[in-house]
């Protein structure tokens, strides 16, 4: 009896899934890309370091390999450039008096900007209670750096420690509008000049692309990114900050799901595969990427993110970020009945891990846009850490996870489901 069991979990334990028609996501794929990505060559792919290009120009080999199209013209790759600002000088009056510069907060791409009650910017004002917690202070601000237009913000005086964090969000911009934030308001006039240089920092997303067969306008999006931290300070004579969970792990599952679907060749809607750069730099890669696509076109965004330790739920098993705001997480669960494979709701709802990843850009602008992860993410001891090597990982779990994530997403990718939209404030 006792080896009839063994035997059970033995065949259990190779895969839960004896469908997997293509066998292409097996653990042997898995370990070689895993290991090329958080091989101390790529030393650390940090987002616009000539090293992360490595990475990119692997990715796009396996892409090529995969056979998948590339998303316009002849390259994979998605580039594009942002400025790193640095501000030389700030005056501001507010009705002839003048204040102090850390009361000015100032997004430009313009060497020199001047500014008054005439310029015609848009004016707006974050009242005291409009922005008095904090979440909503910064979907405010947010949202209107978002709308990308002129505009002053005056923000009451009661909000200046919020206000002291809005600098946070003009660390690297896109060349857009001028977004000005002021505390304080005025009655009559203002003035606002400022002397700013600026870094042009290159970055680029890798894409490929599988046409739908009877509808290629719907697109089913799955990602993951590939950038992690770099080189840091040495502990125990290690300085490279390998990411092999952080995102080597989602990566390798974007680069396996592009070989399987290919495989199968069945896709009804268009499949796009997006390896997102510079997601630890504040998320810049998904924020070009969603620029370039329309929104209603995407009917589902699945992101992989550190996949490869087993979930707080044990073997074969996930969860799937912010399940409540849309039913994705349903179809995906539906699709896994009869399977030994289950996928759970964040069992970390404190963490906020639905805005901490690249599907946050997505679901603002309303799409069903969700990560998938096992990450122990109150507990996880190599999180961040040179520690997090592939050593640490469970390939056989792993593999087991993109099989799953395959499987889950069958109903989305045929054209049978399509989840409900993202709705309401972030
Ligand atoms: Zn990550």
């Amino acid at each position: 009896m006792k080896n009839y069991f063994l035997l059970i979990a033995f065949i259990a334990n190779i895969s839960v899934f004896a469908q997997n028609k293509s066998n292409i996501i097996n653990v042997a794929e898995v370990e070689r890309i895993i290991t090329t990505l958080a091989s101390d060559d790529m030393q650390g792919r940090r987002a616009g370091t000539p090293s992360i290009d490595k990475a990119a120009g692997f990715i796009e080999q396996e892409f090529k390999k995969a056979g998948l199209q590339p998303l316009n013209g002849t390259s994979y790759l998605q580039p594009f450039t942002m400025l790193r600002p640095k501000q030389k000088e700030v005056k501001a009056e507010l009705d002839d008096v003048q204040i102090d510069a850390n009361r000015v907060v100032i997004i430009t791409s313009k060497n020199d900007l001047k500014v008054n009650e005439k310029s015609g910017y848009k004016q707006h004002t974050i009242n005291g209670a409009d922005g008095a917690d904090i979440q909503s202070f910064f979907t405010k601000a947010r949202n209107i750096v978002a709308a990308n237009e002129n505009t002053v913000v005056f923000v009451d005086q009661s909000l200046s420690a919020h206000f002291s964090r809005l600098p946070n969000l003009k660390r690297q911009i896109f060349s857009s509008s001028d977004i000005i934030f002021v505390l304080g308001s005025f009655t009559k006039e203002f003035t606002i000049k400022a002397e700013h240089d600026f870094d042009e920092i290159k970055y680029a997303n890798v894409i490929g692309v599988l046409p739908g067969k009877s509808n290629s306008k719907e697109q089913v999006i799955f990602s993951a990114h590939y950038d992690h931290m770099g080189i840091g300070k040495a502990v125990n004579g290690d300085s490279i900050y390998n990411g092999a969970n952080d995102n080597a792990s989602g990566t390798t599952a974007v680069i396996l799901l592009a070989n399987h679907f290919k495989a199968l060749n069945n896709n009804e809607r268009t499949l796009v595969f997006v390896a997102f750069t510079a997601e630890e730099m504040g998320m810049f890669g998904s924020q070009f990427f969603s620029k370039q696509i329309n929104p209603q076109d995407v009917v589902a965004m699945v992101n992989i993110e550190m996949i490869g330790t087993d979930s707080k739920f044990g073997k074969n098993s996930a969860f799937i970020t912010g399940y409540e705001r849309s039913d994705l997480g349903k179809i995906l669960q539906k699709n896994l009945e009869g399977s030994a494979f289950s996928i759970h709701p964040d069992p970390y709802p404190d963490l906020q891990l639905f805005y901490r990843s690249d599907n946050a850009t997505l679901a603002r602008l309303g799409v069903p846009a969700h990560t998938v992860s096992t990450s122990k993410m109150d507990v996880e001891p190599h999180y961040h850490k040179v520690s997090d090597e592939v050593s640490t990982l469970d390939l056989q779990n792993m593999t087991e996870i993109i099989k799953a994530i395959a499987e889950s997403t069958k109903s989305l990718i045929n054209k049978k489901d399509a989840p409900s939209r993202v709705s309401g404030e972030m």
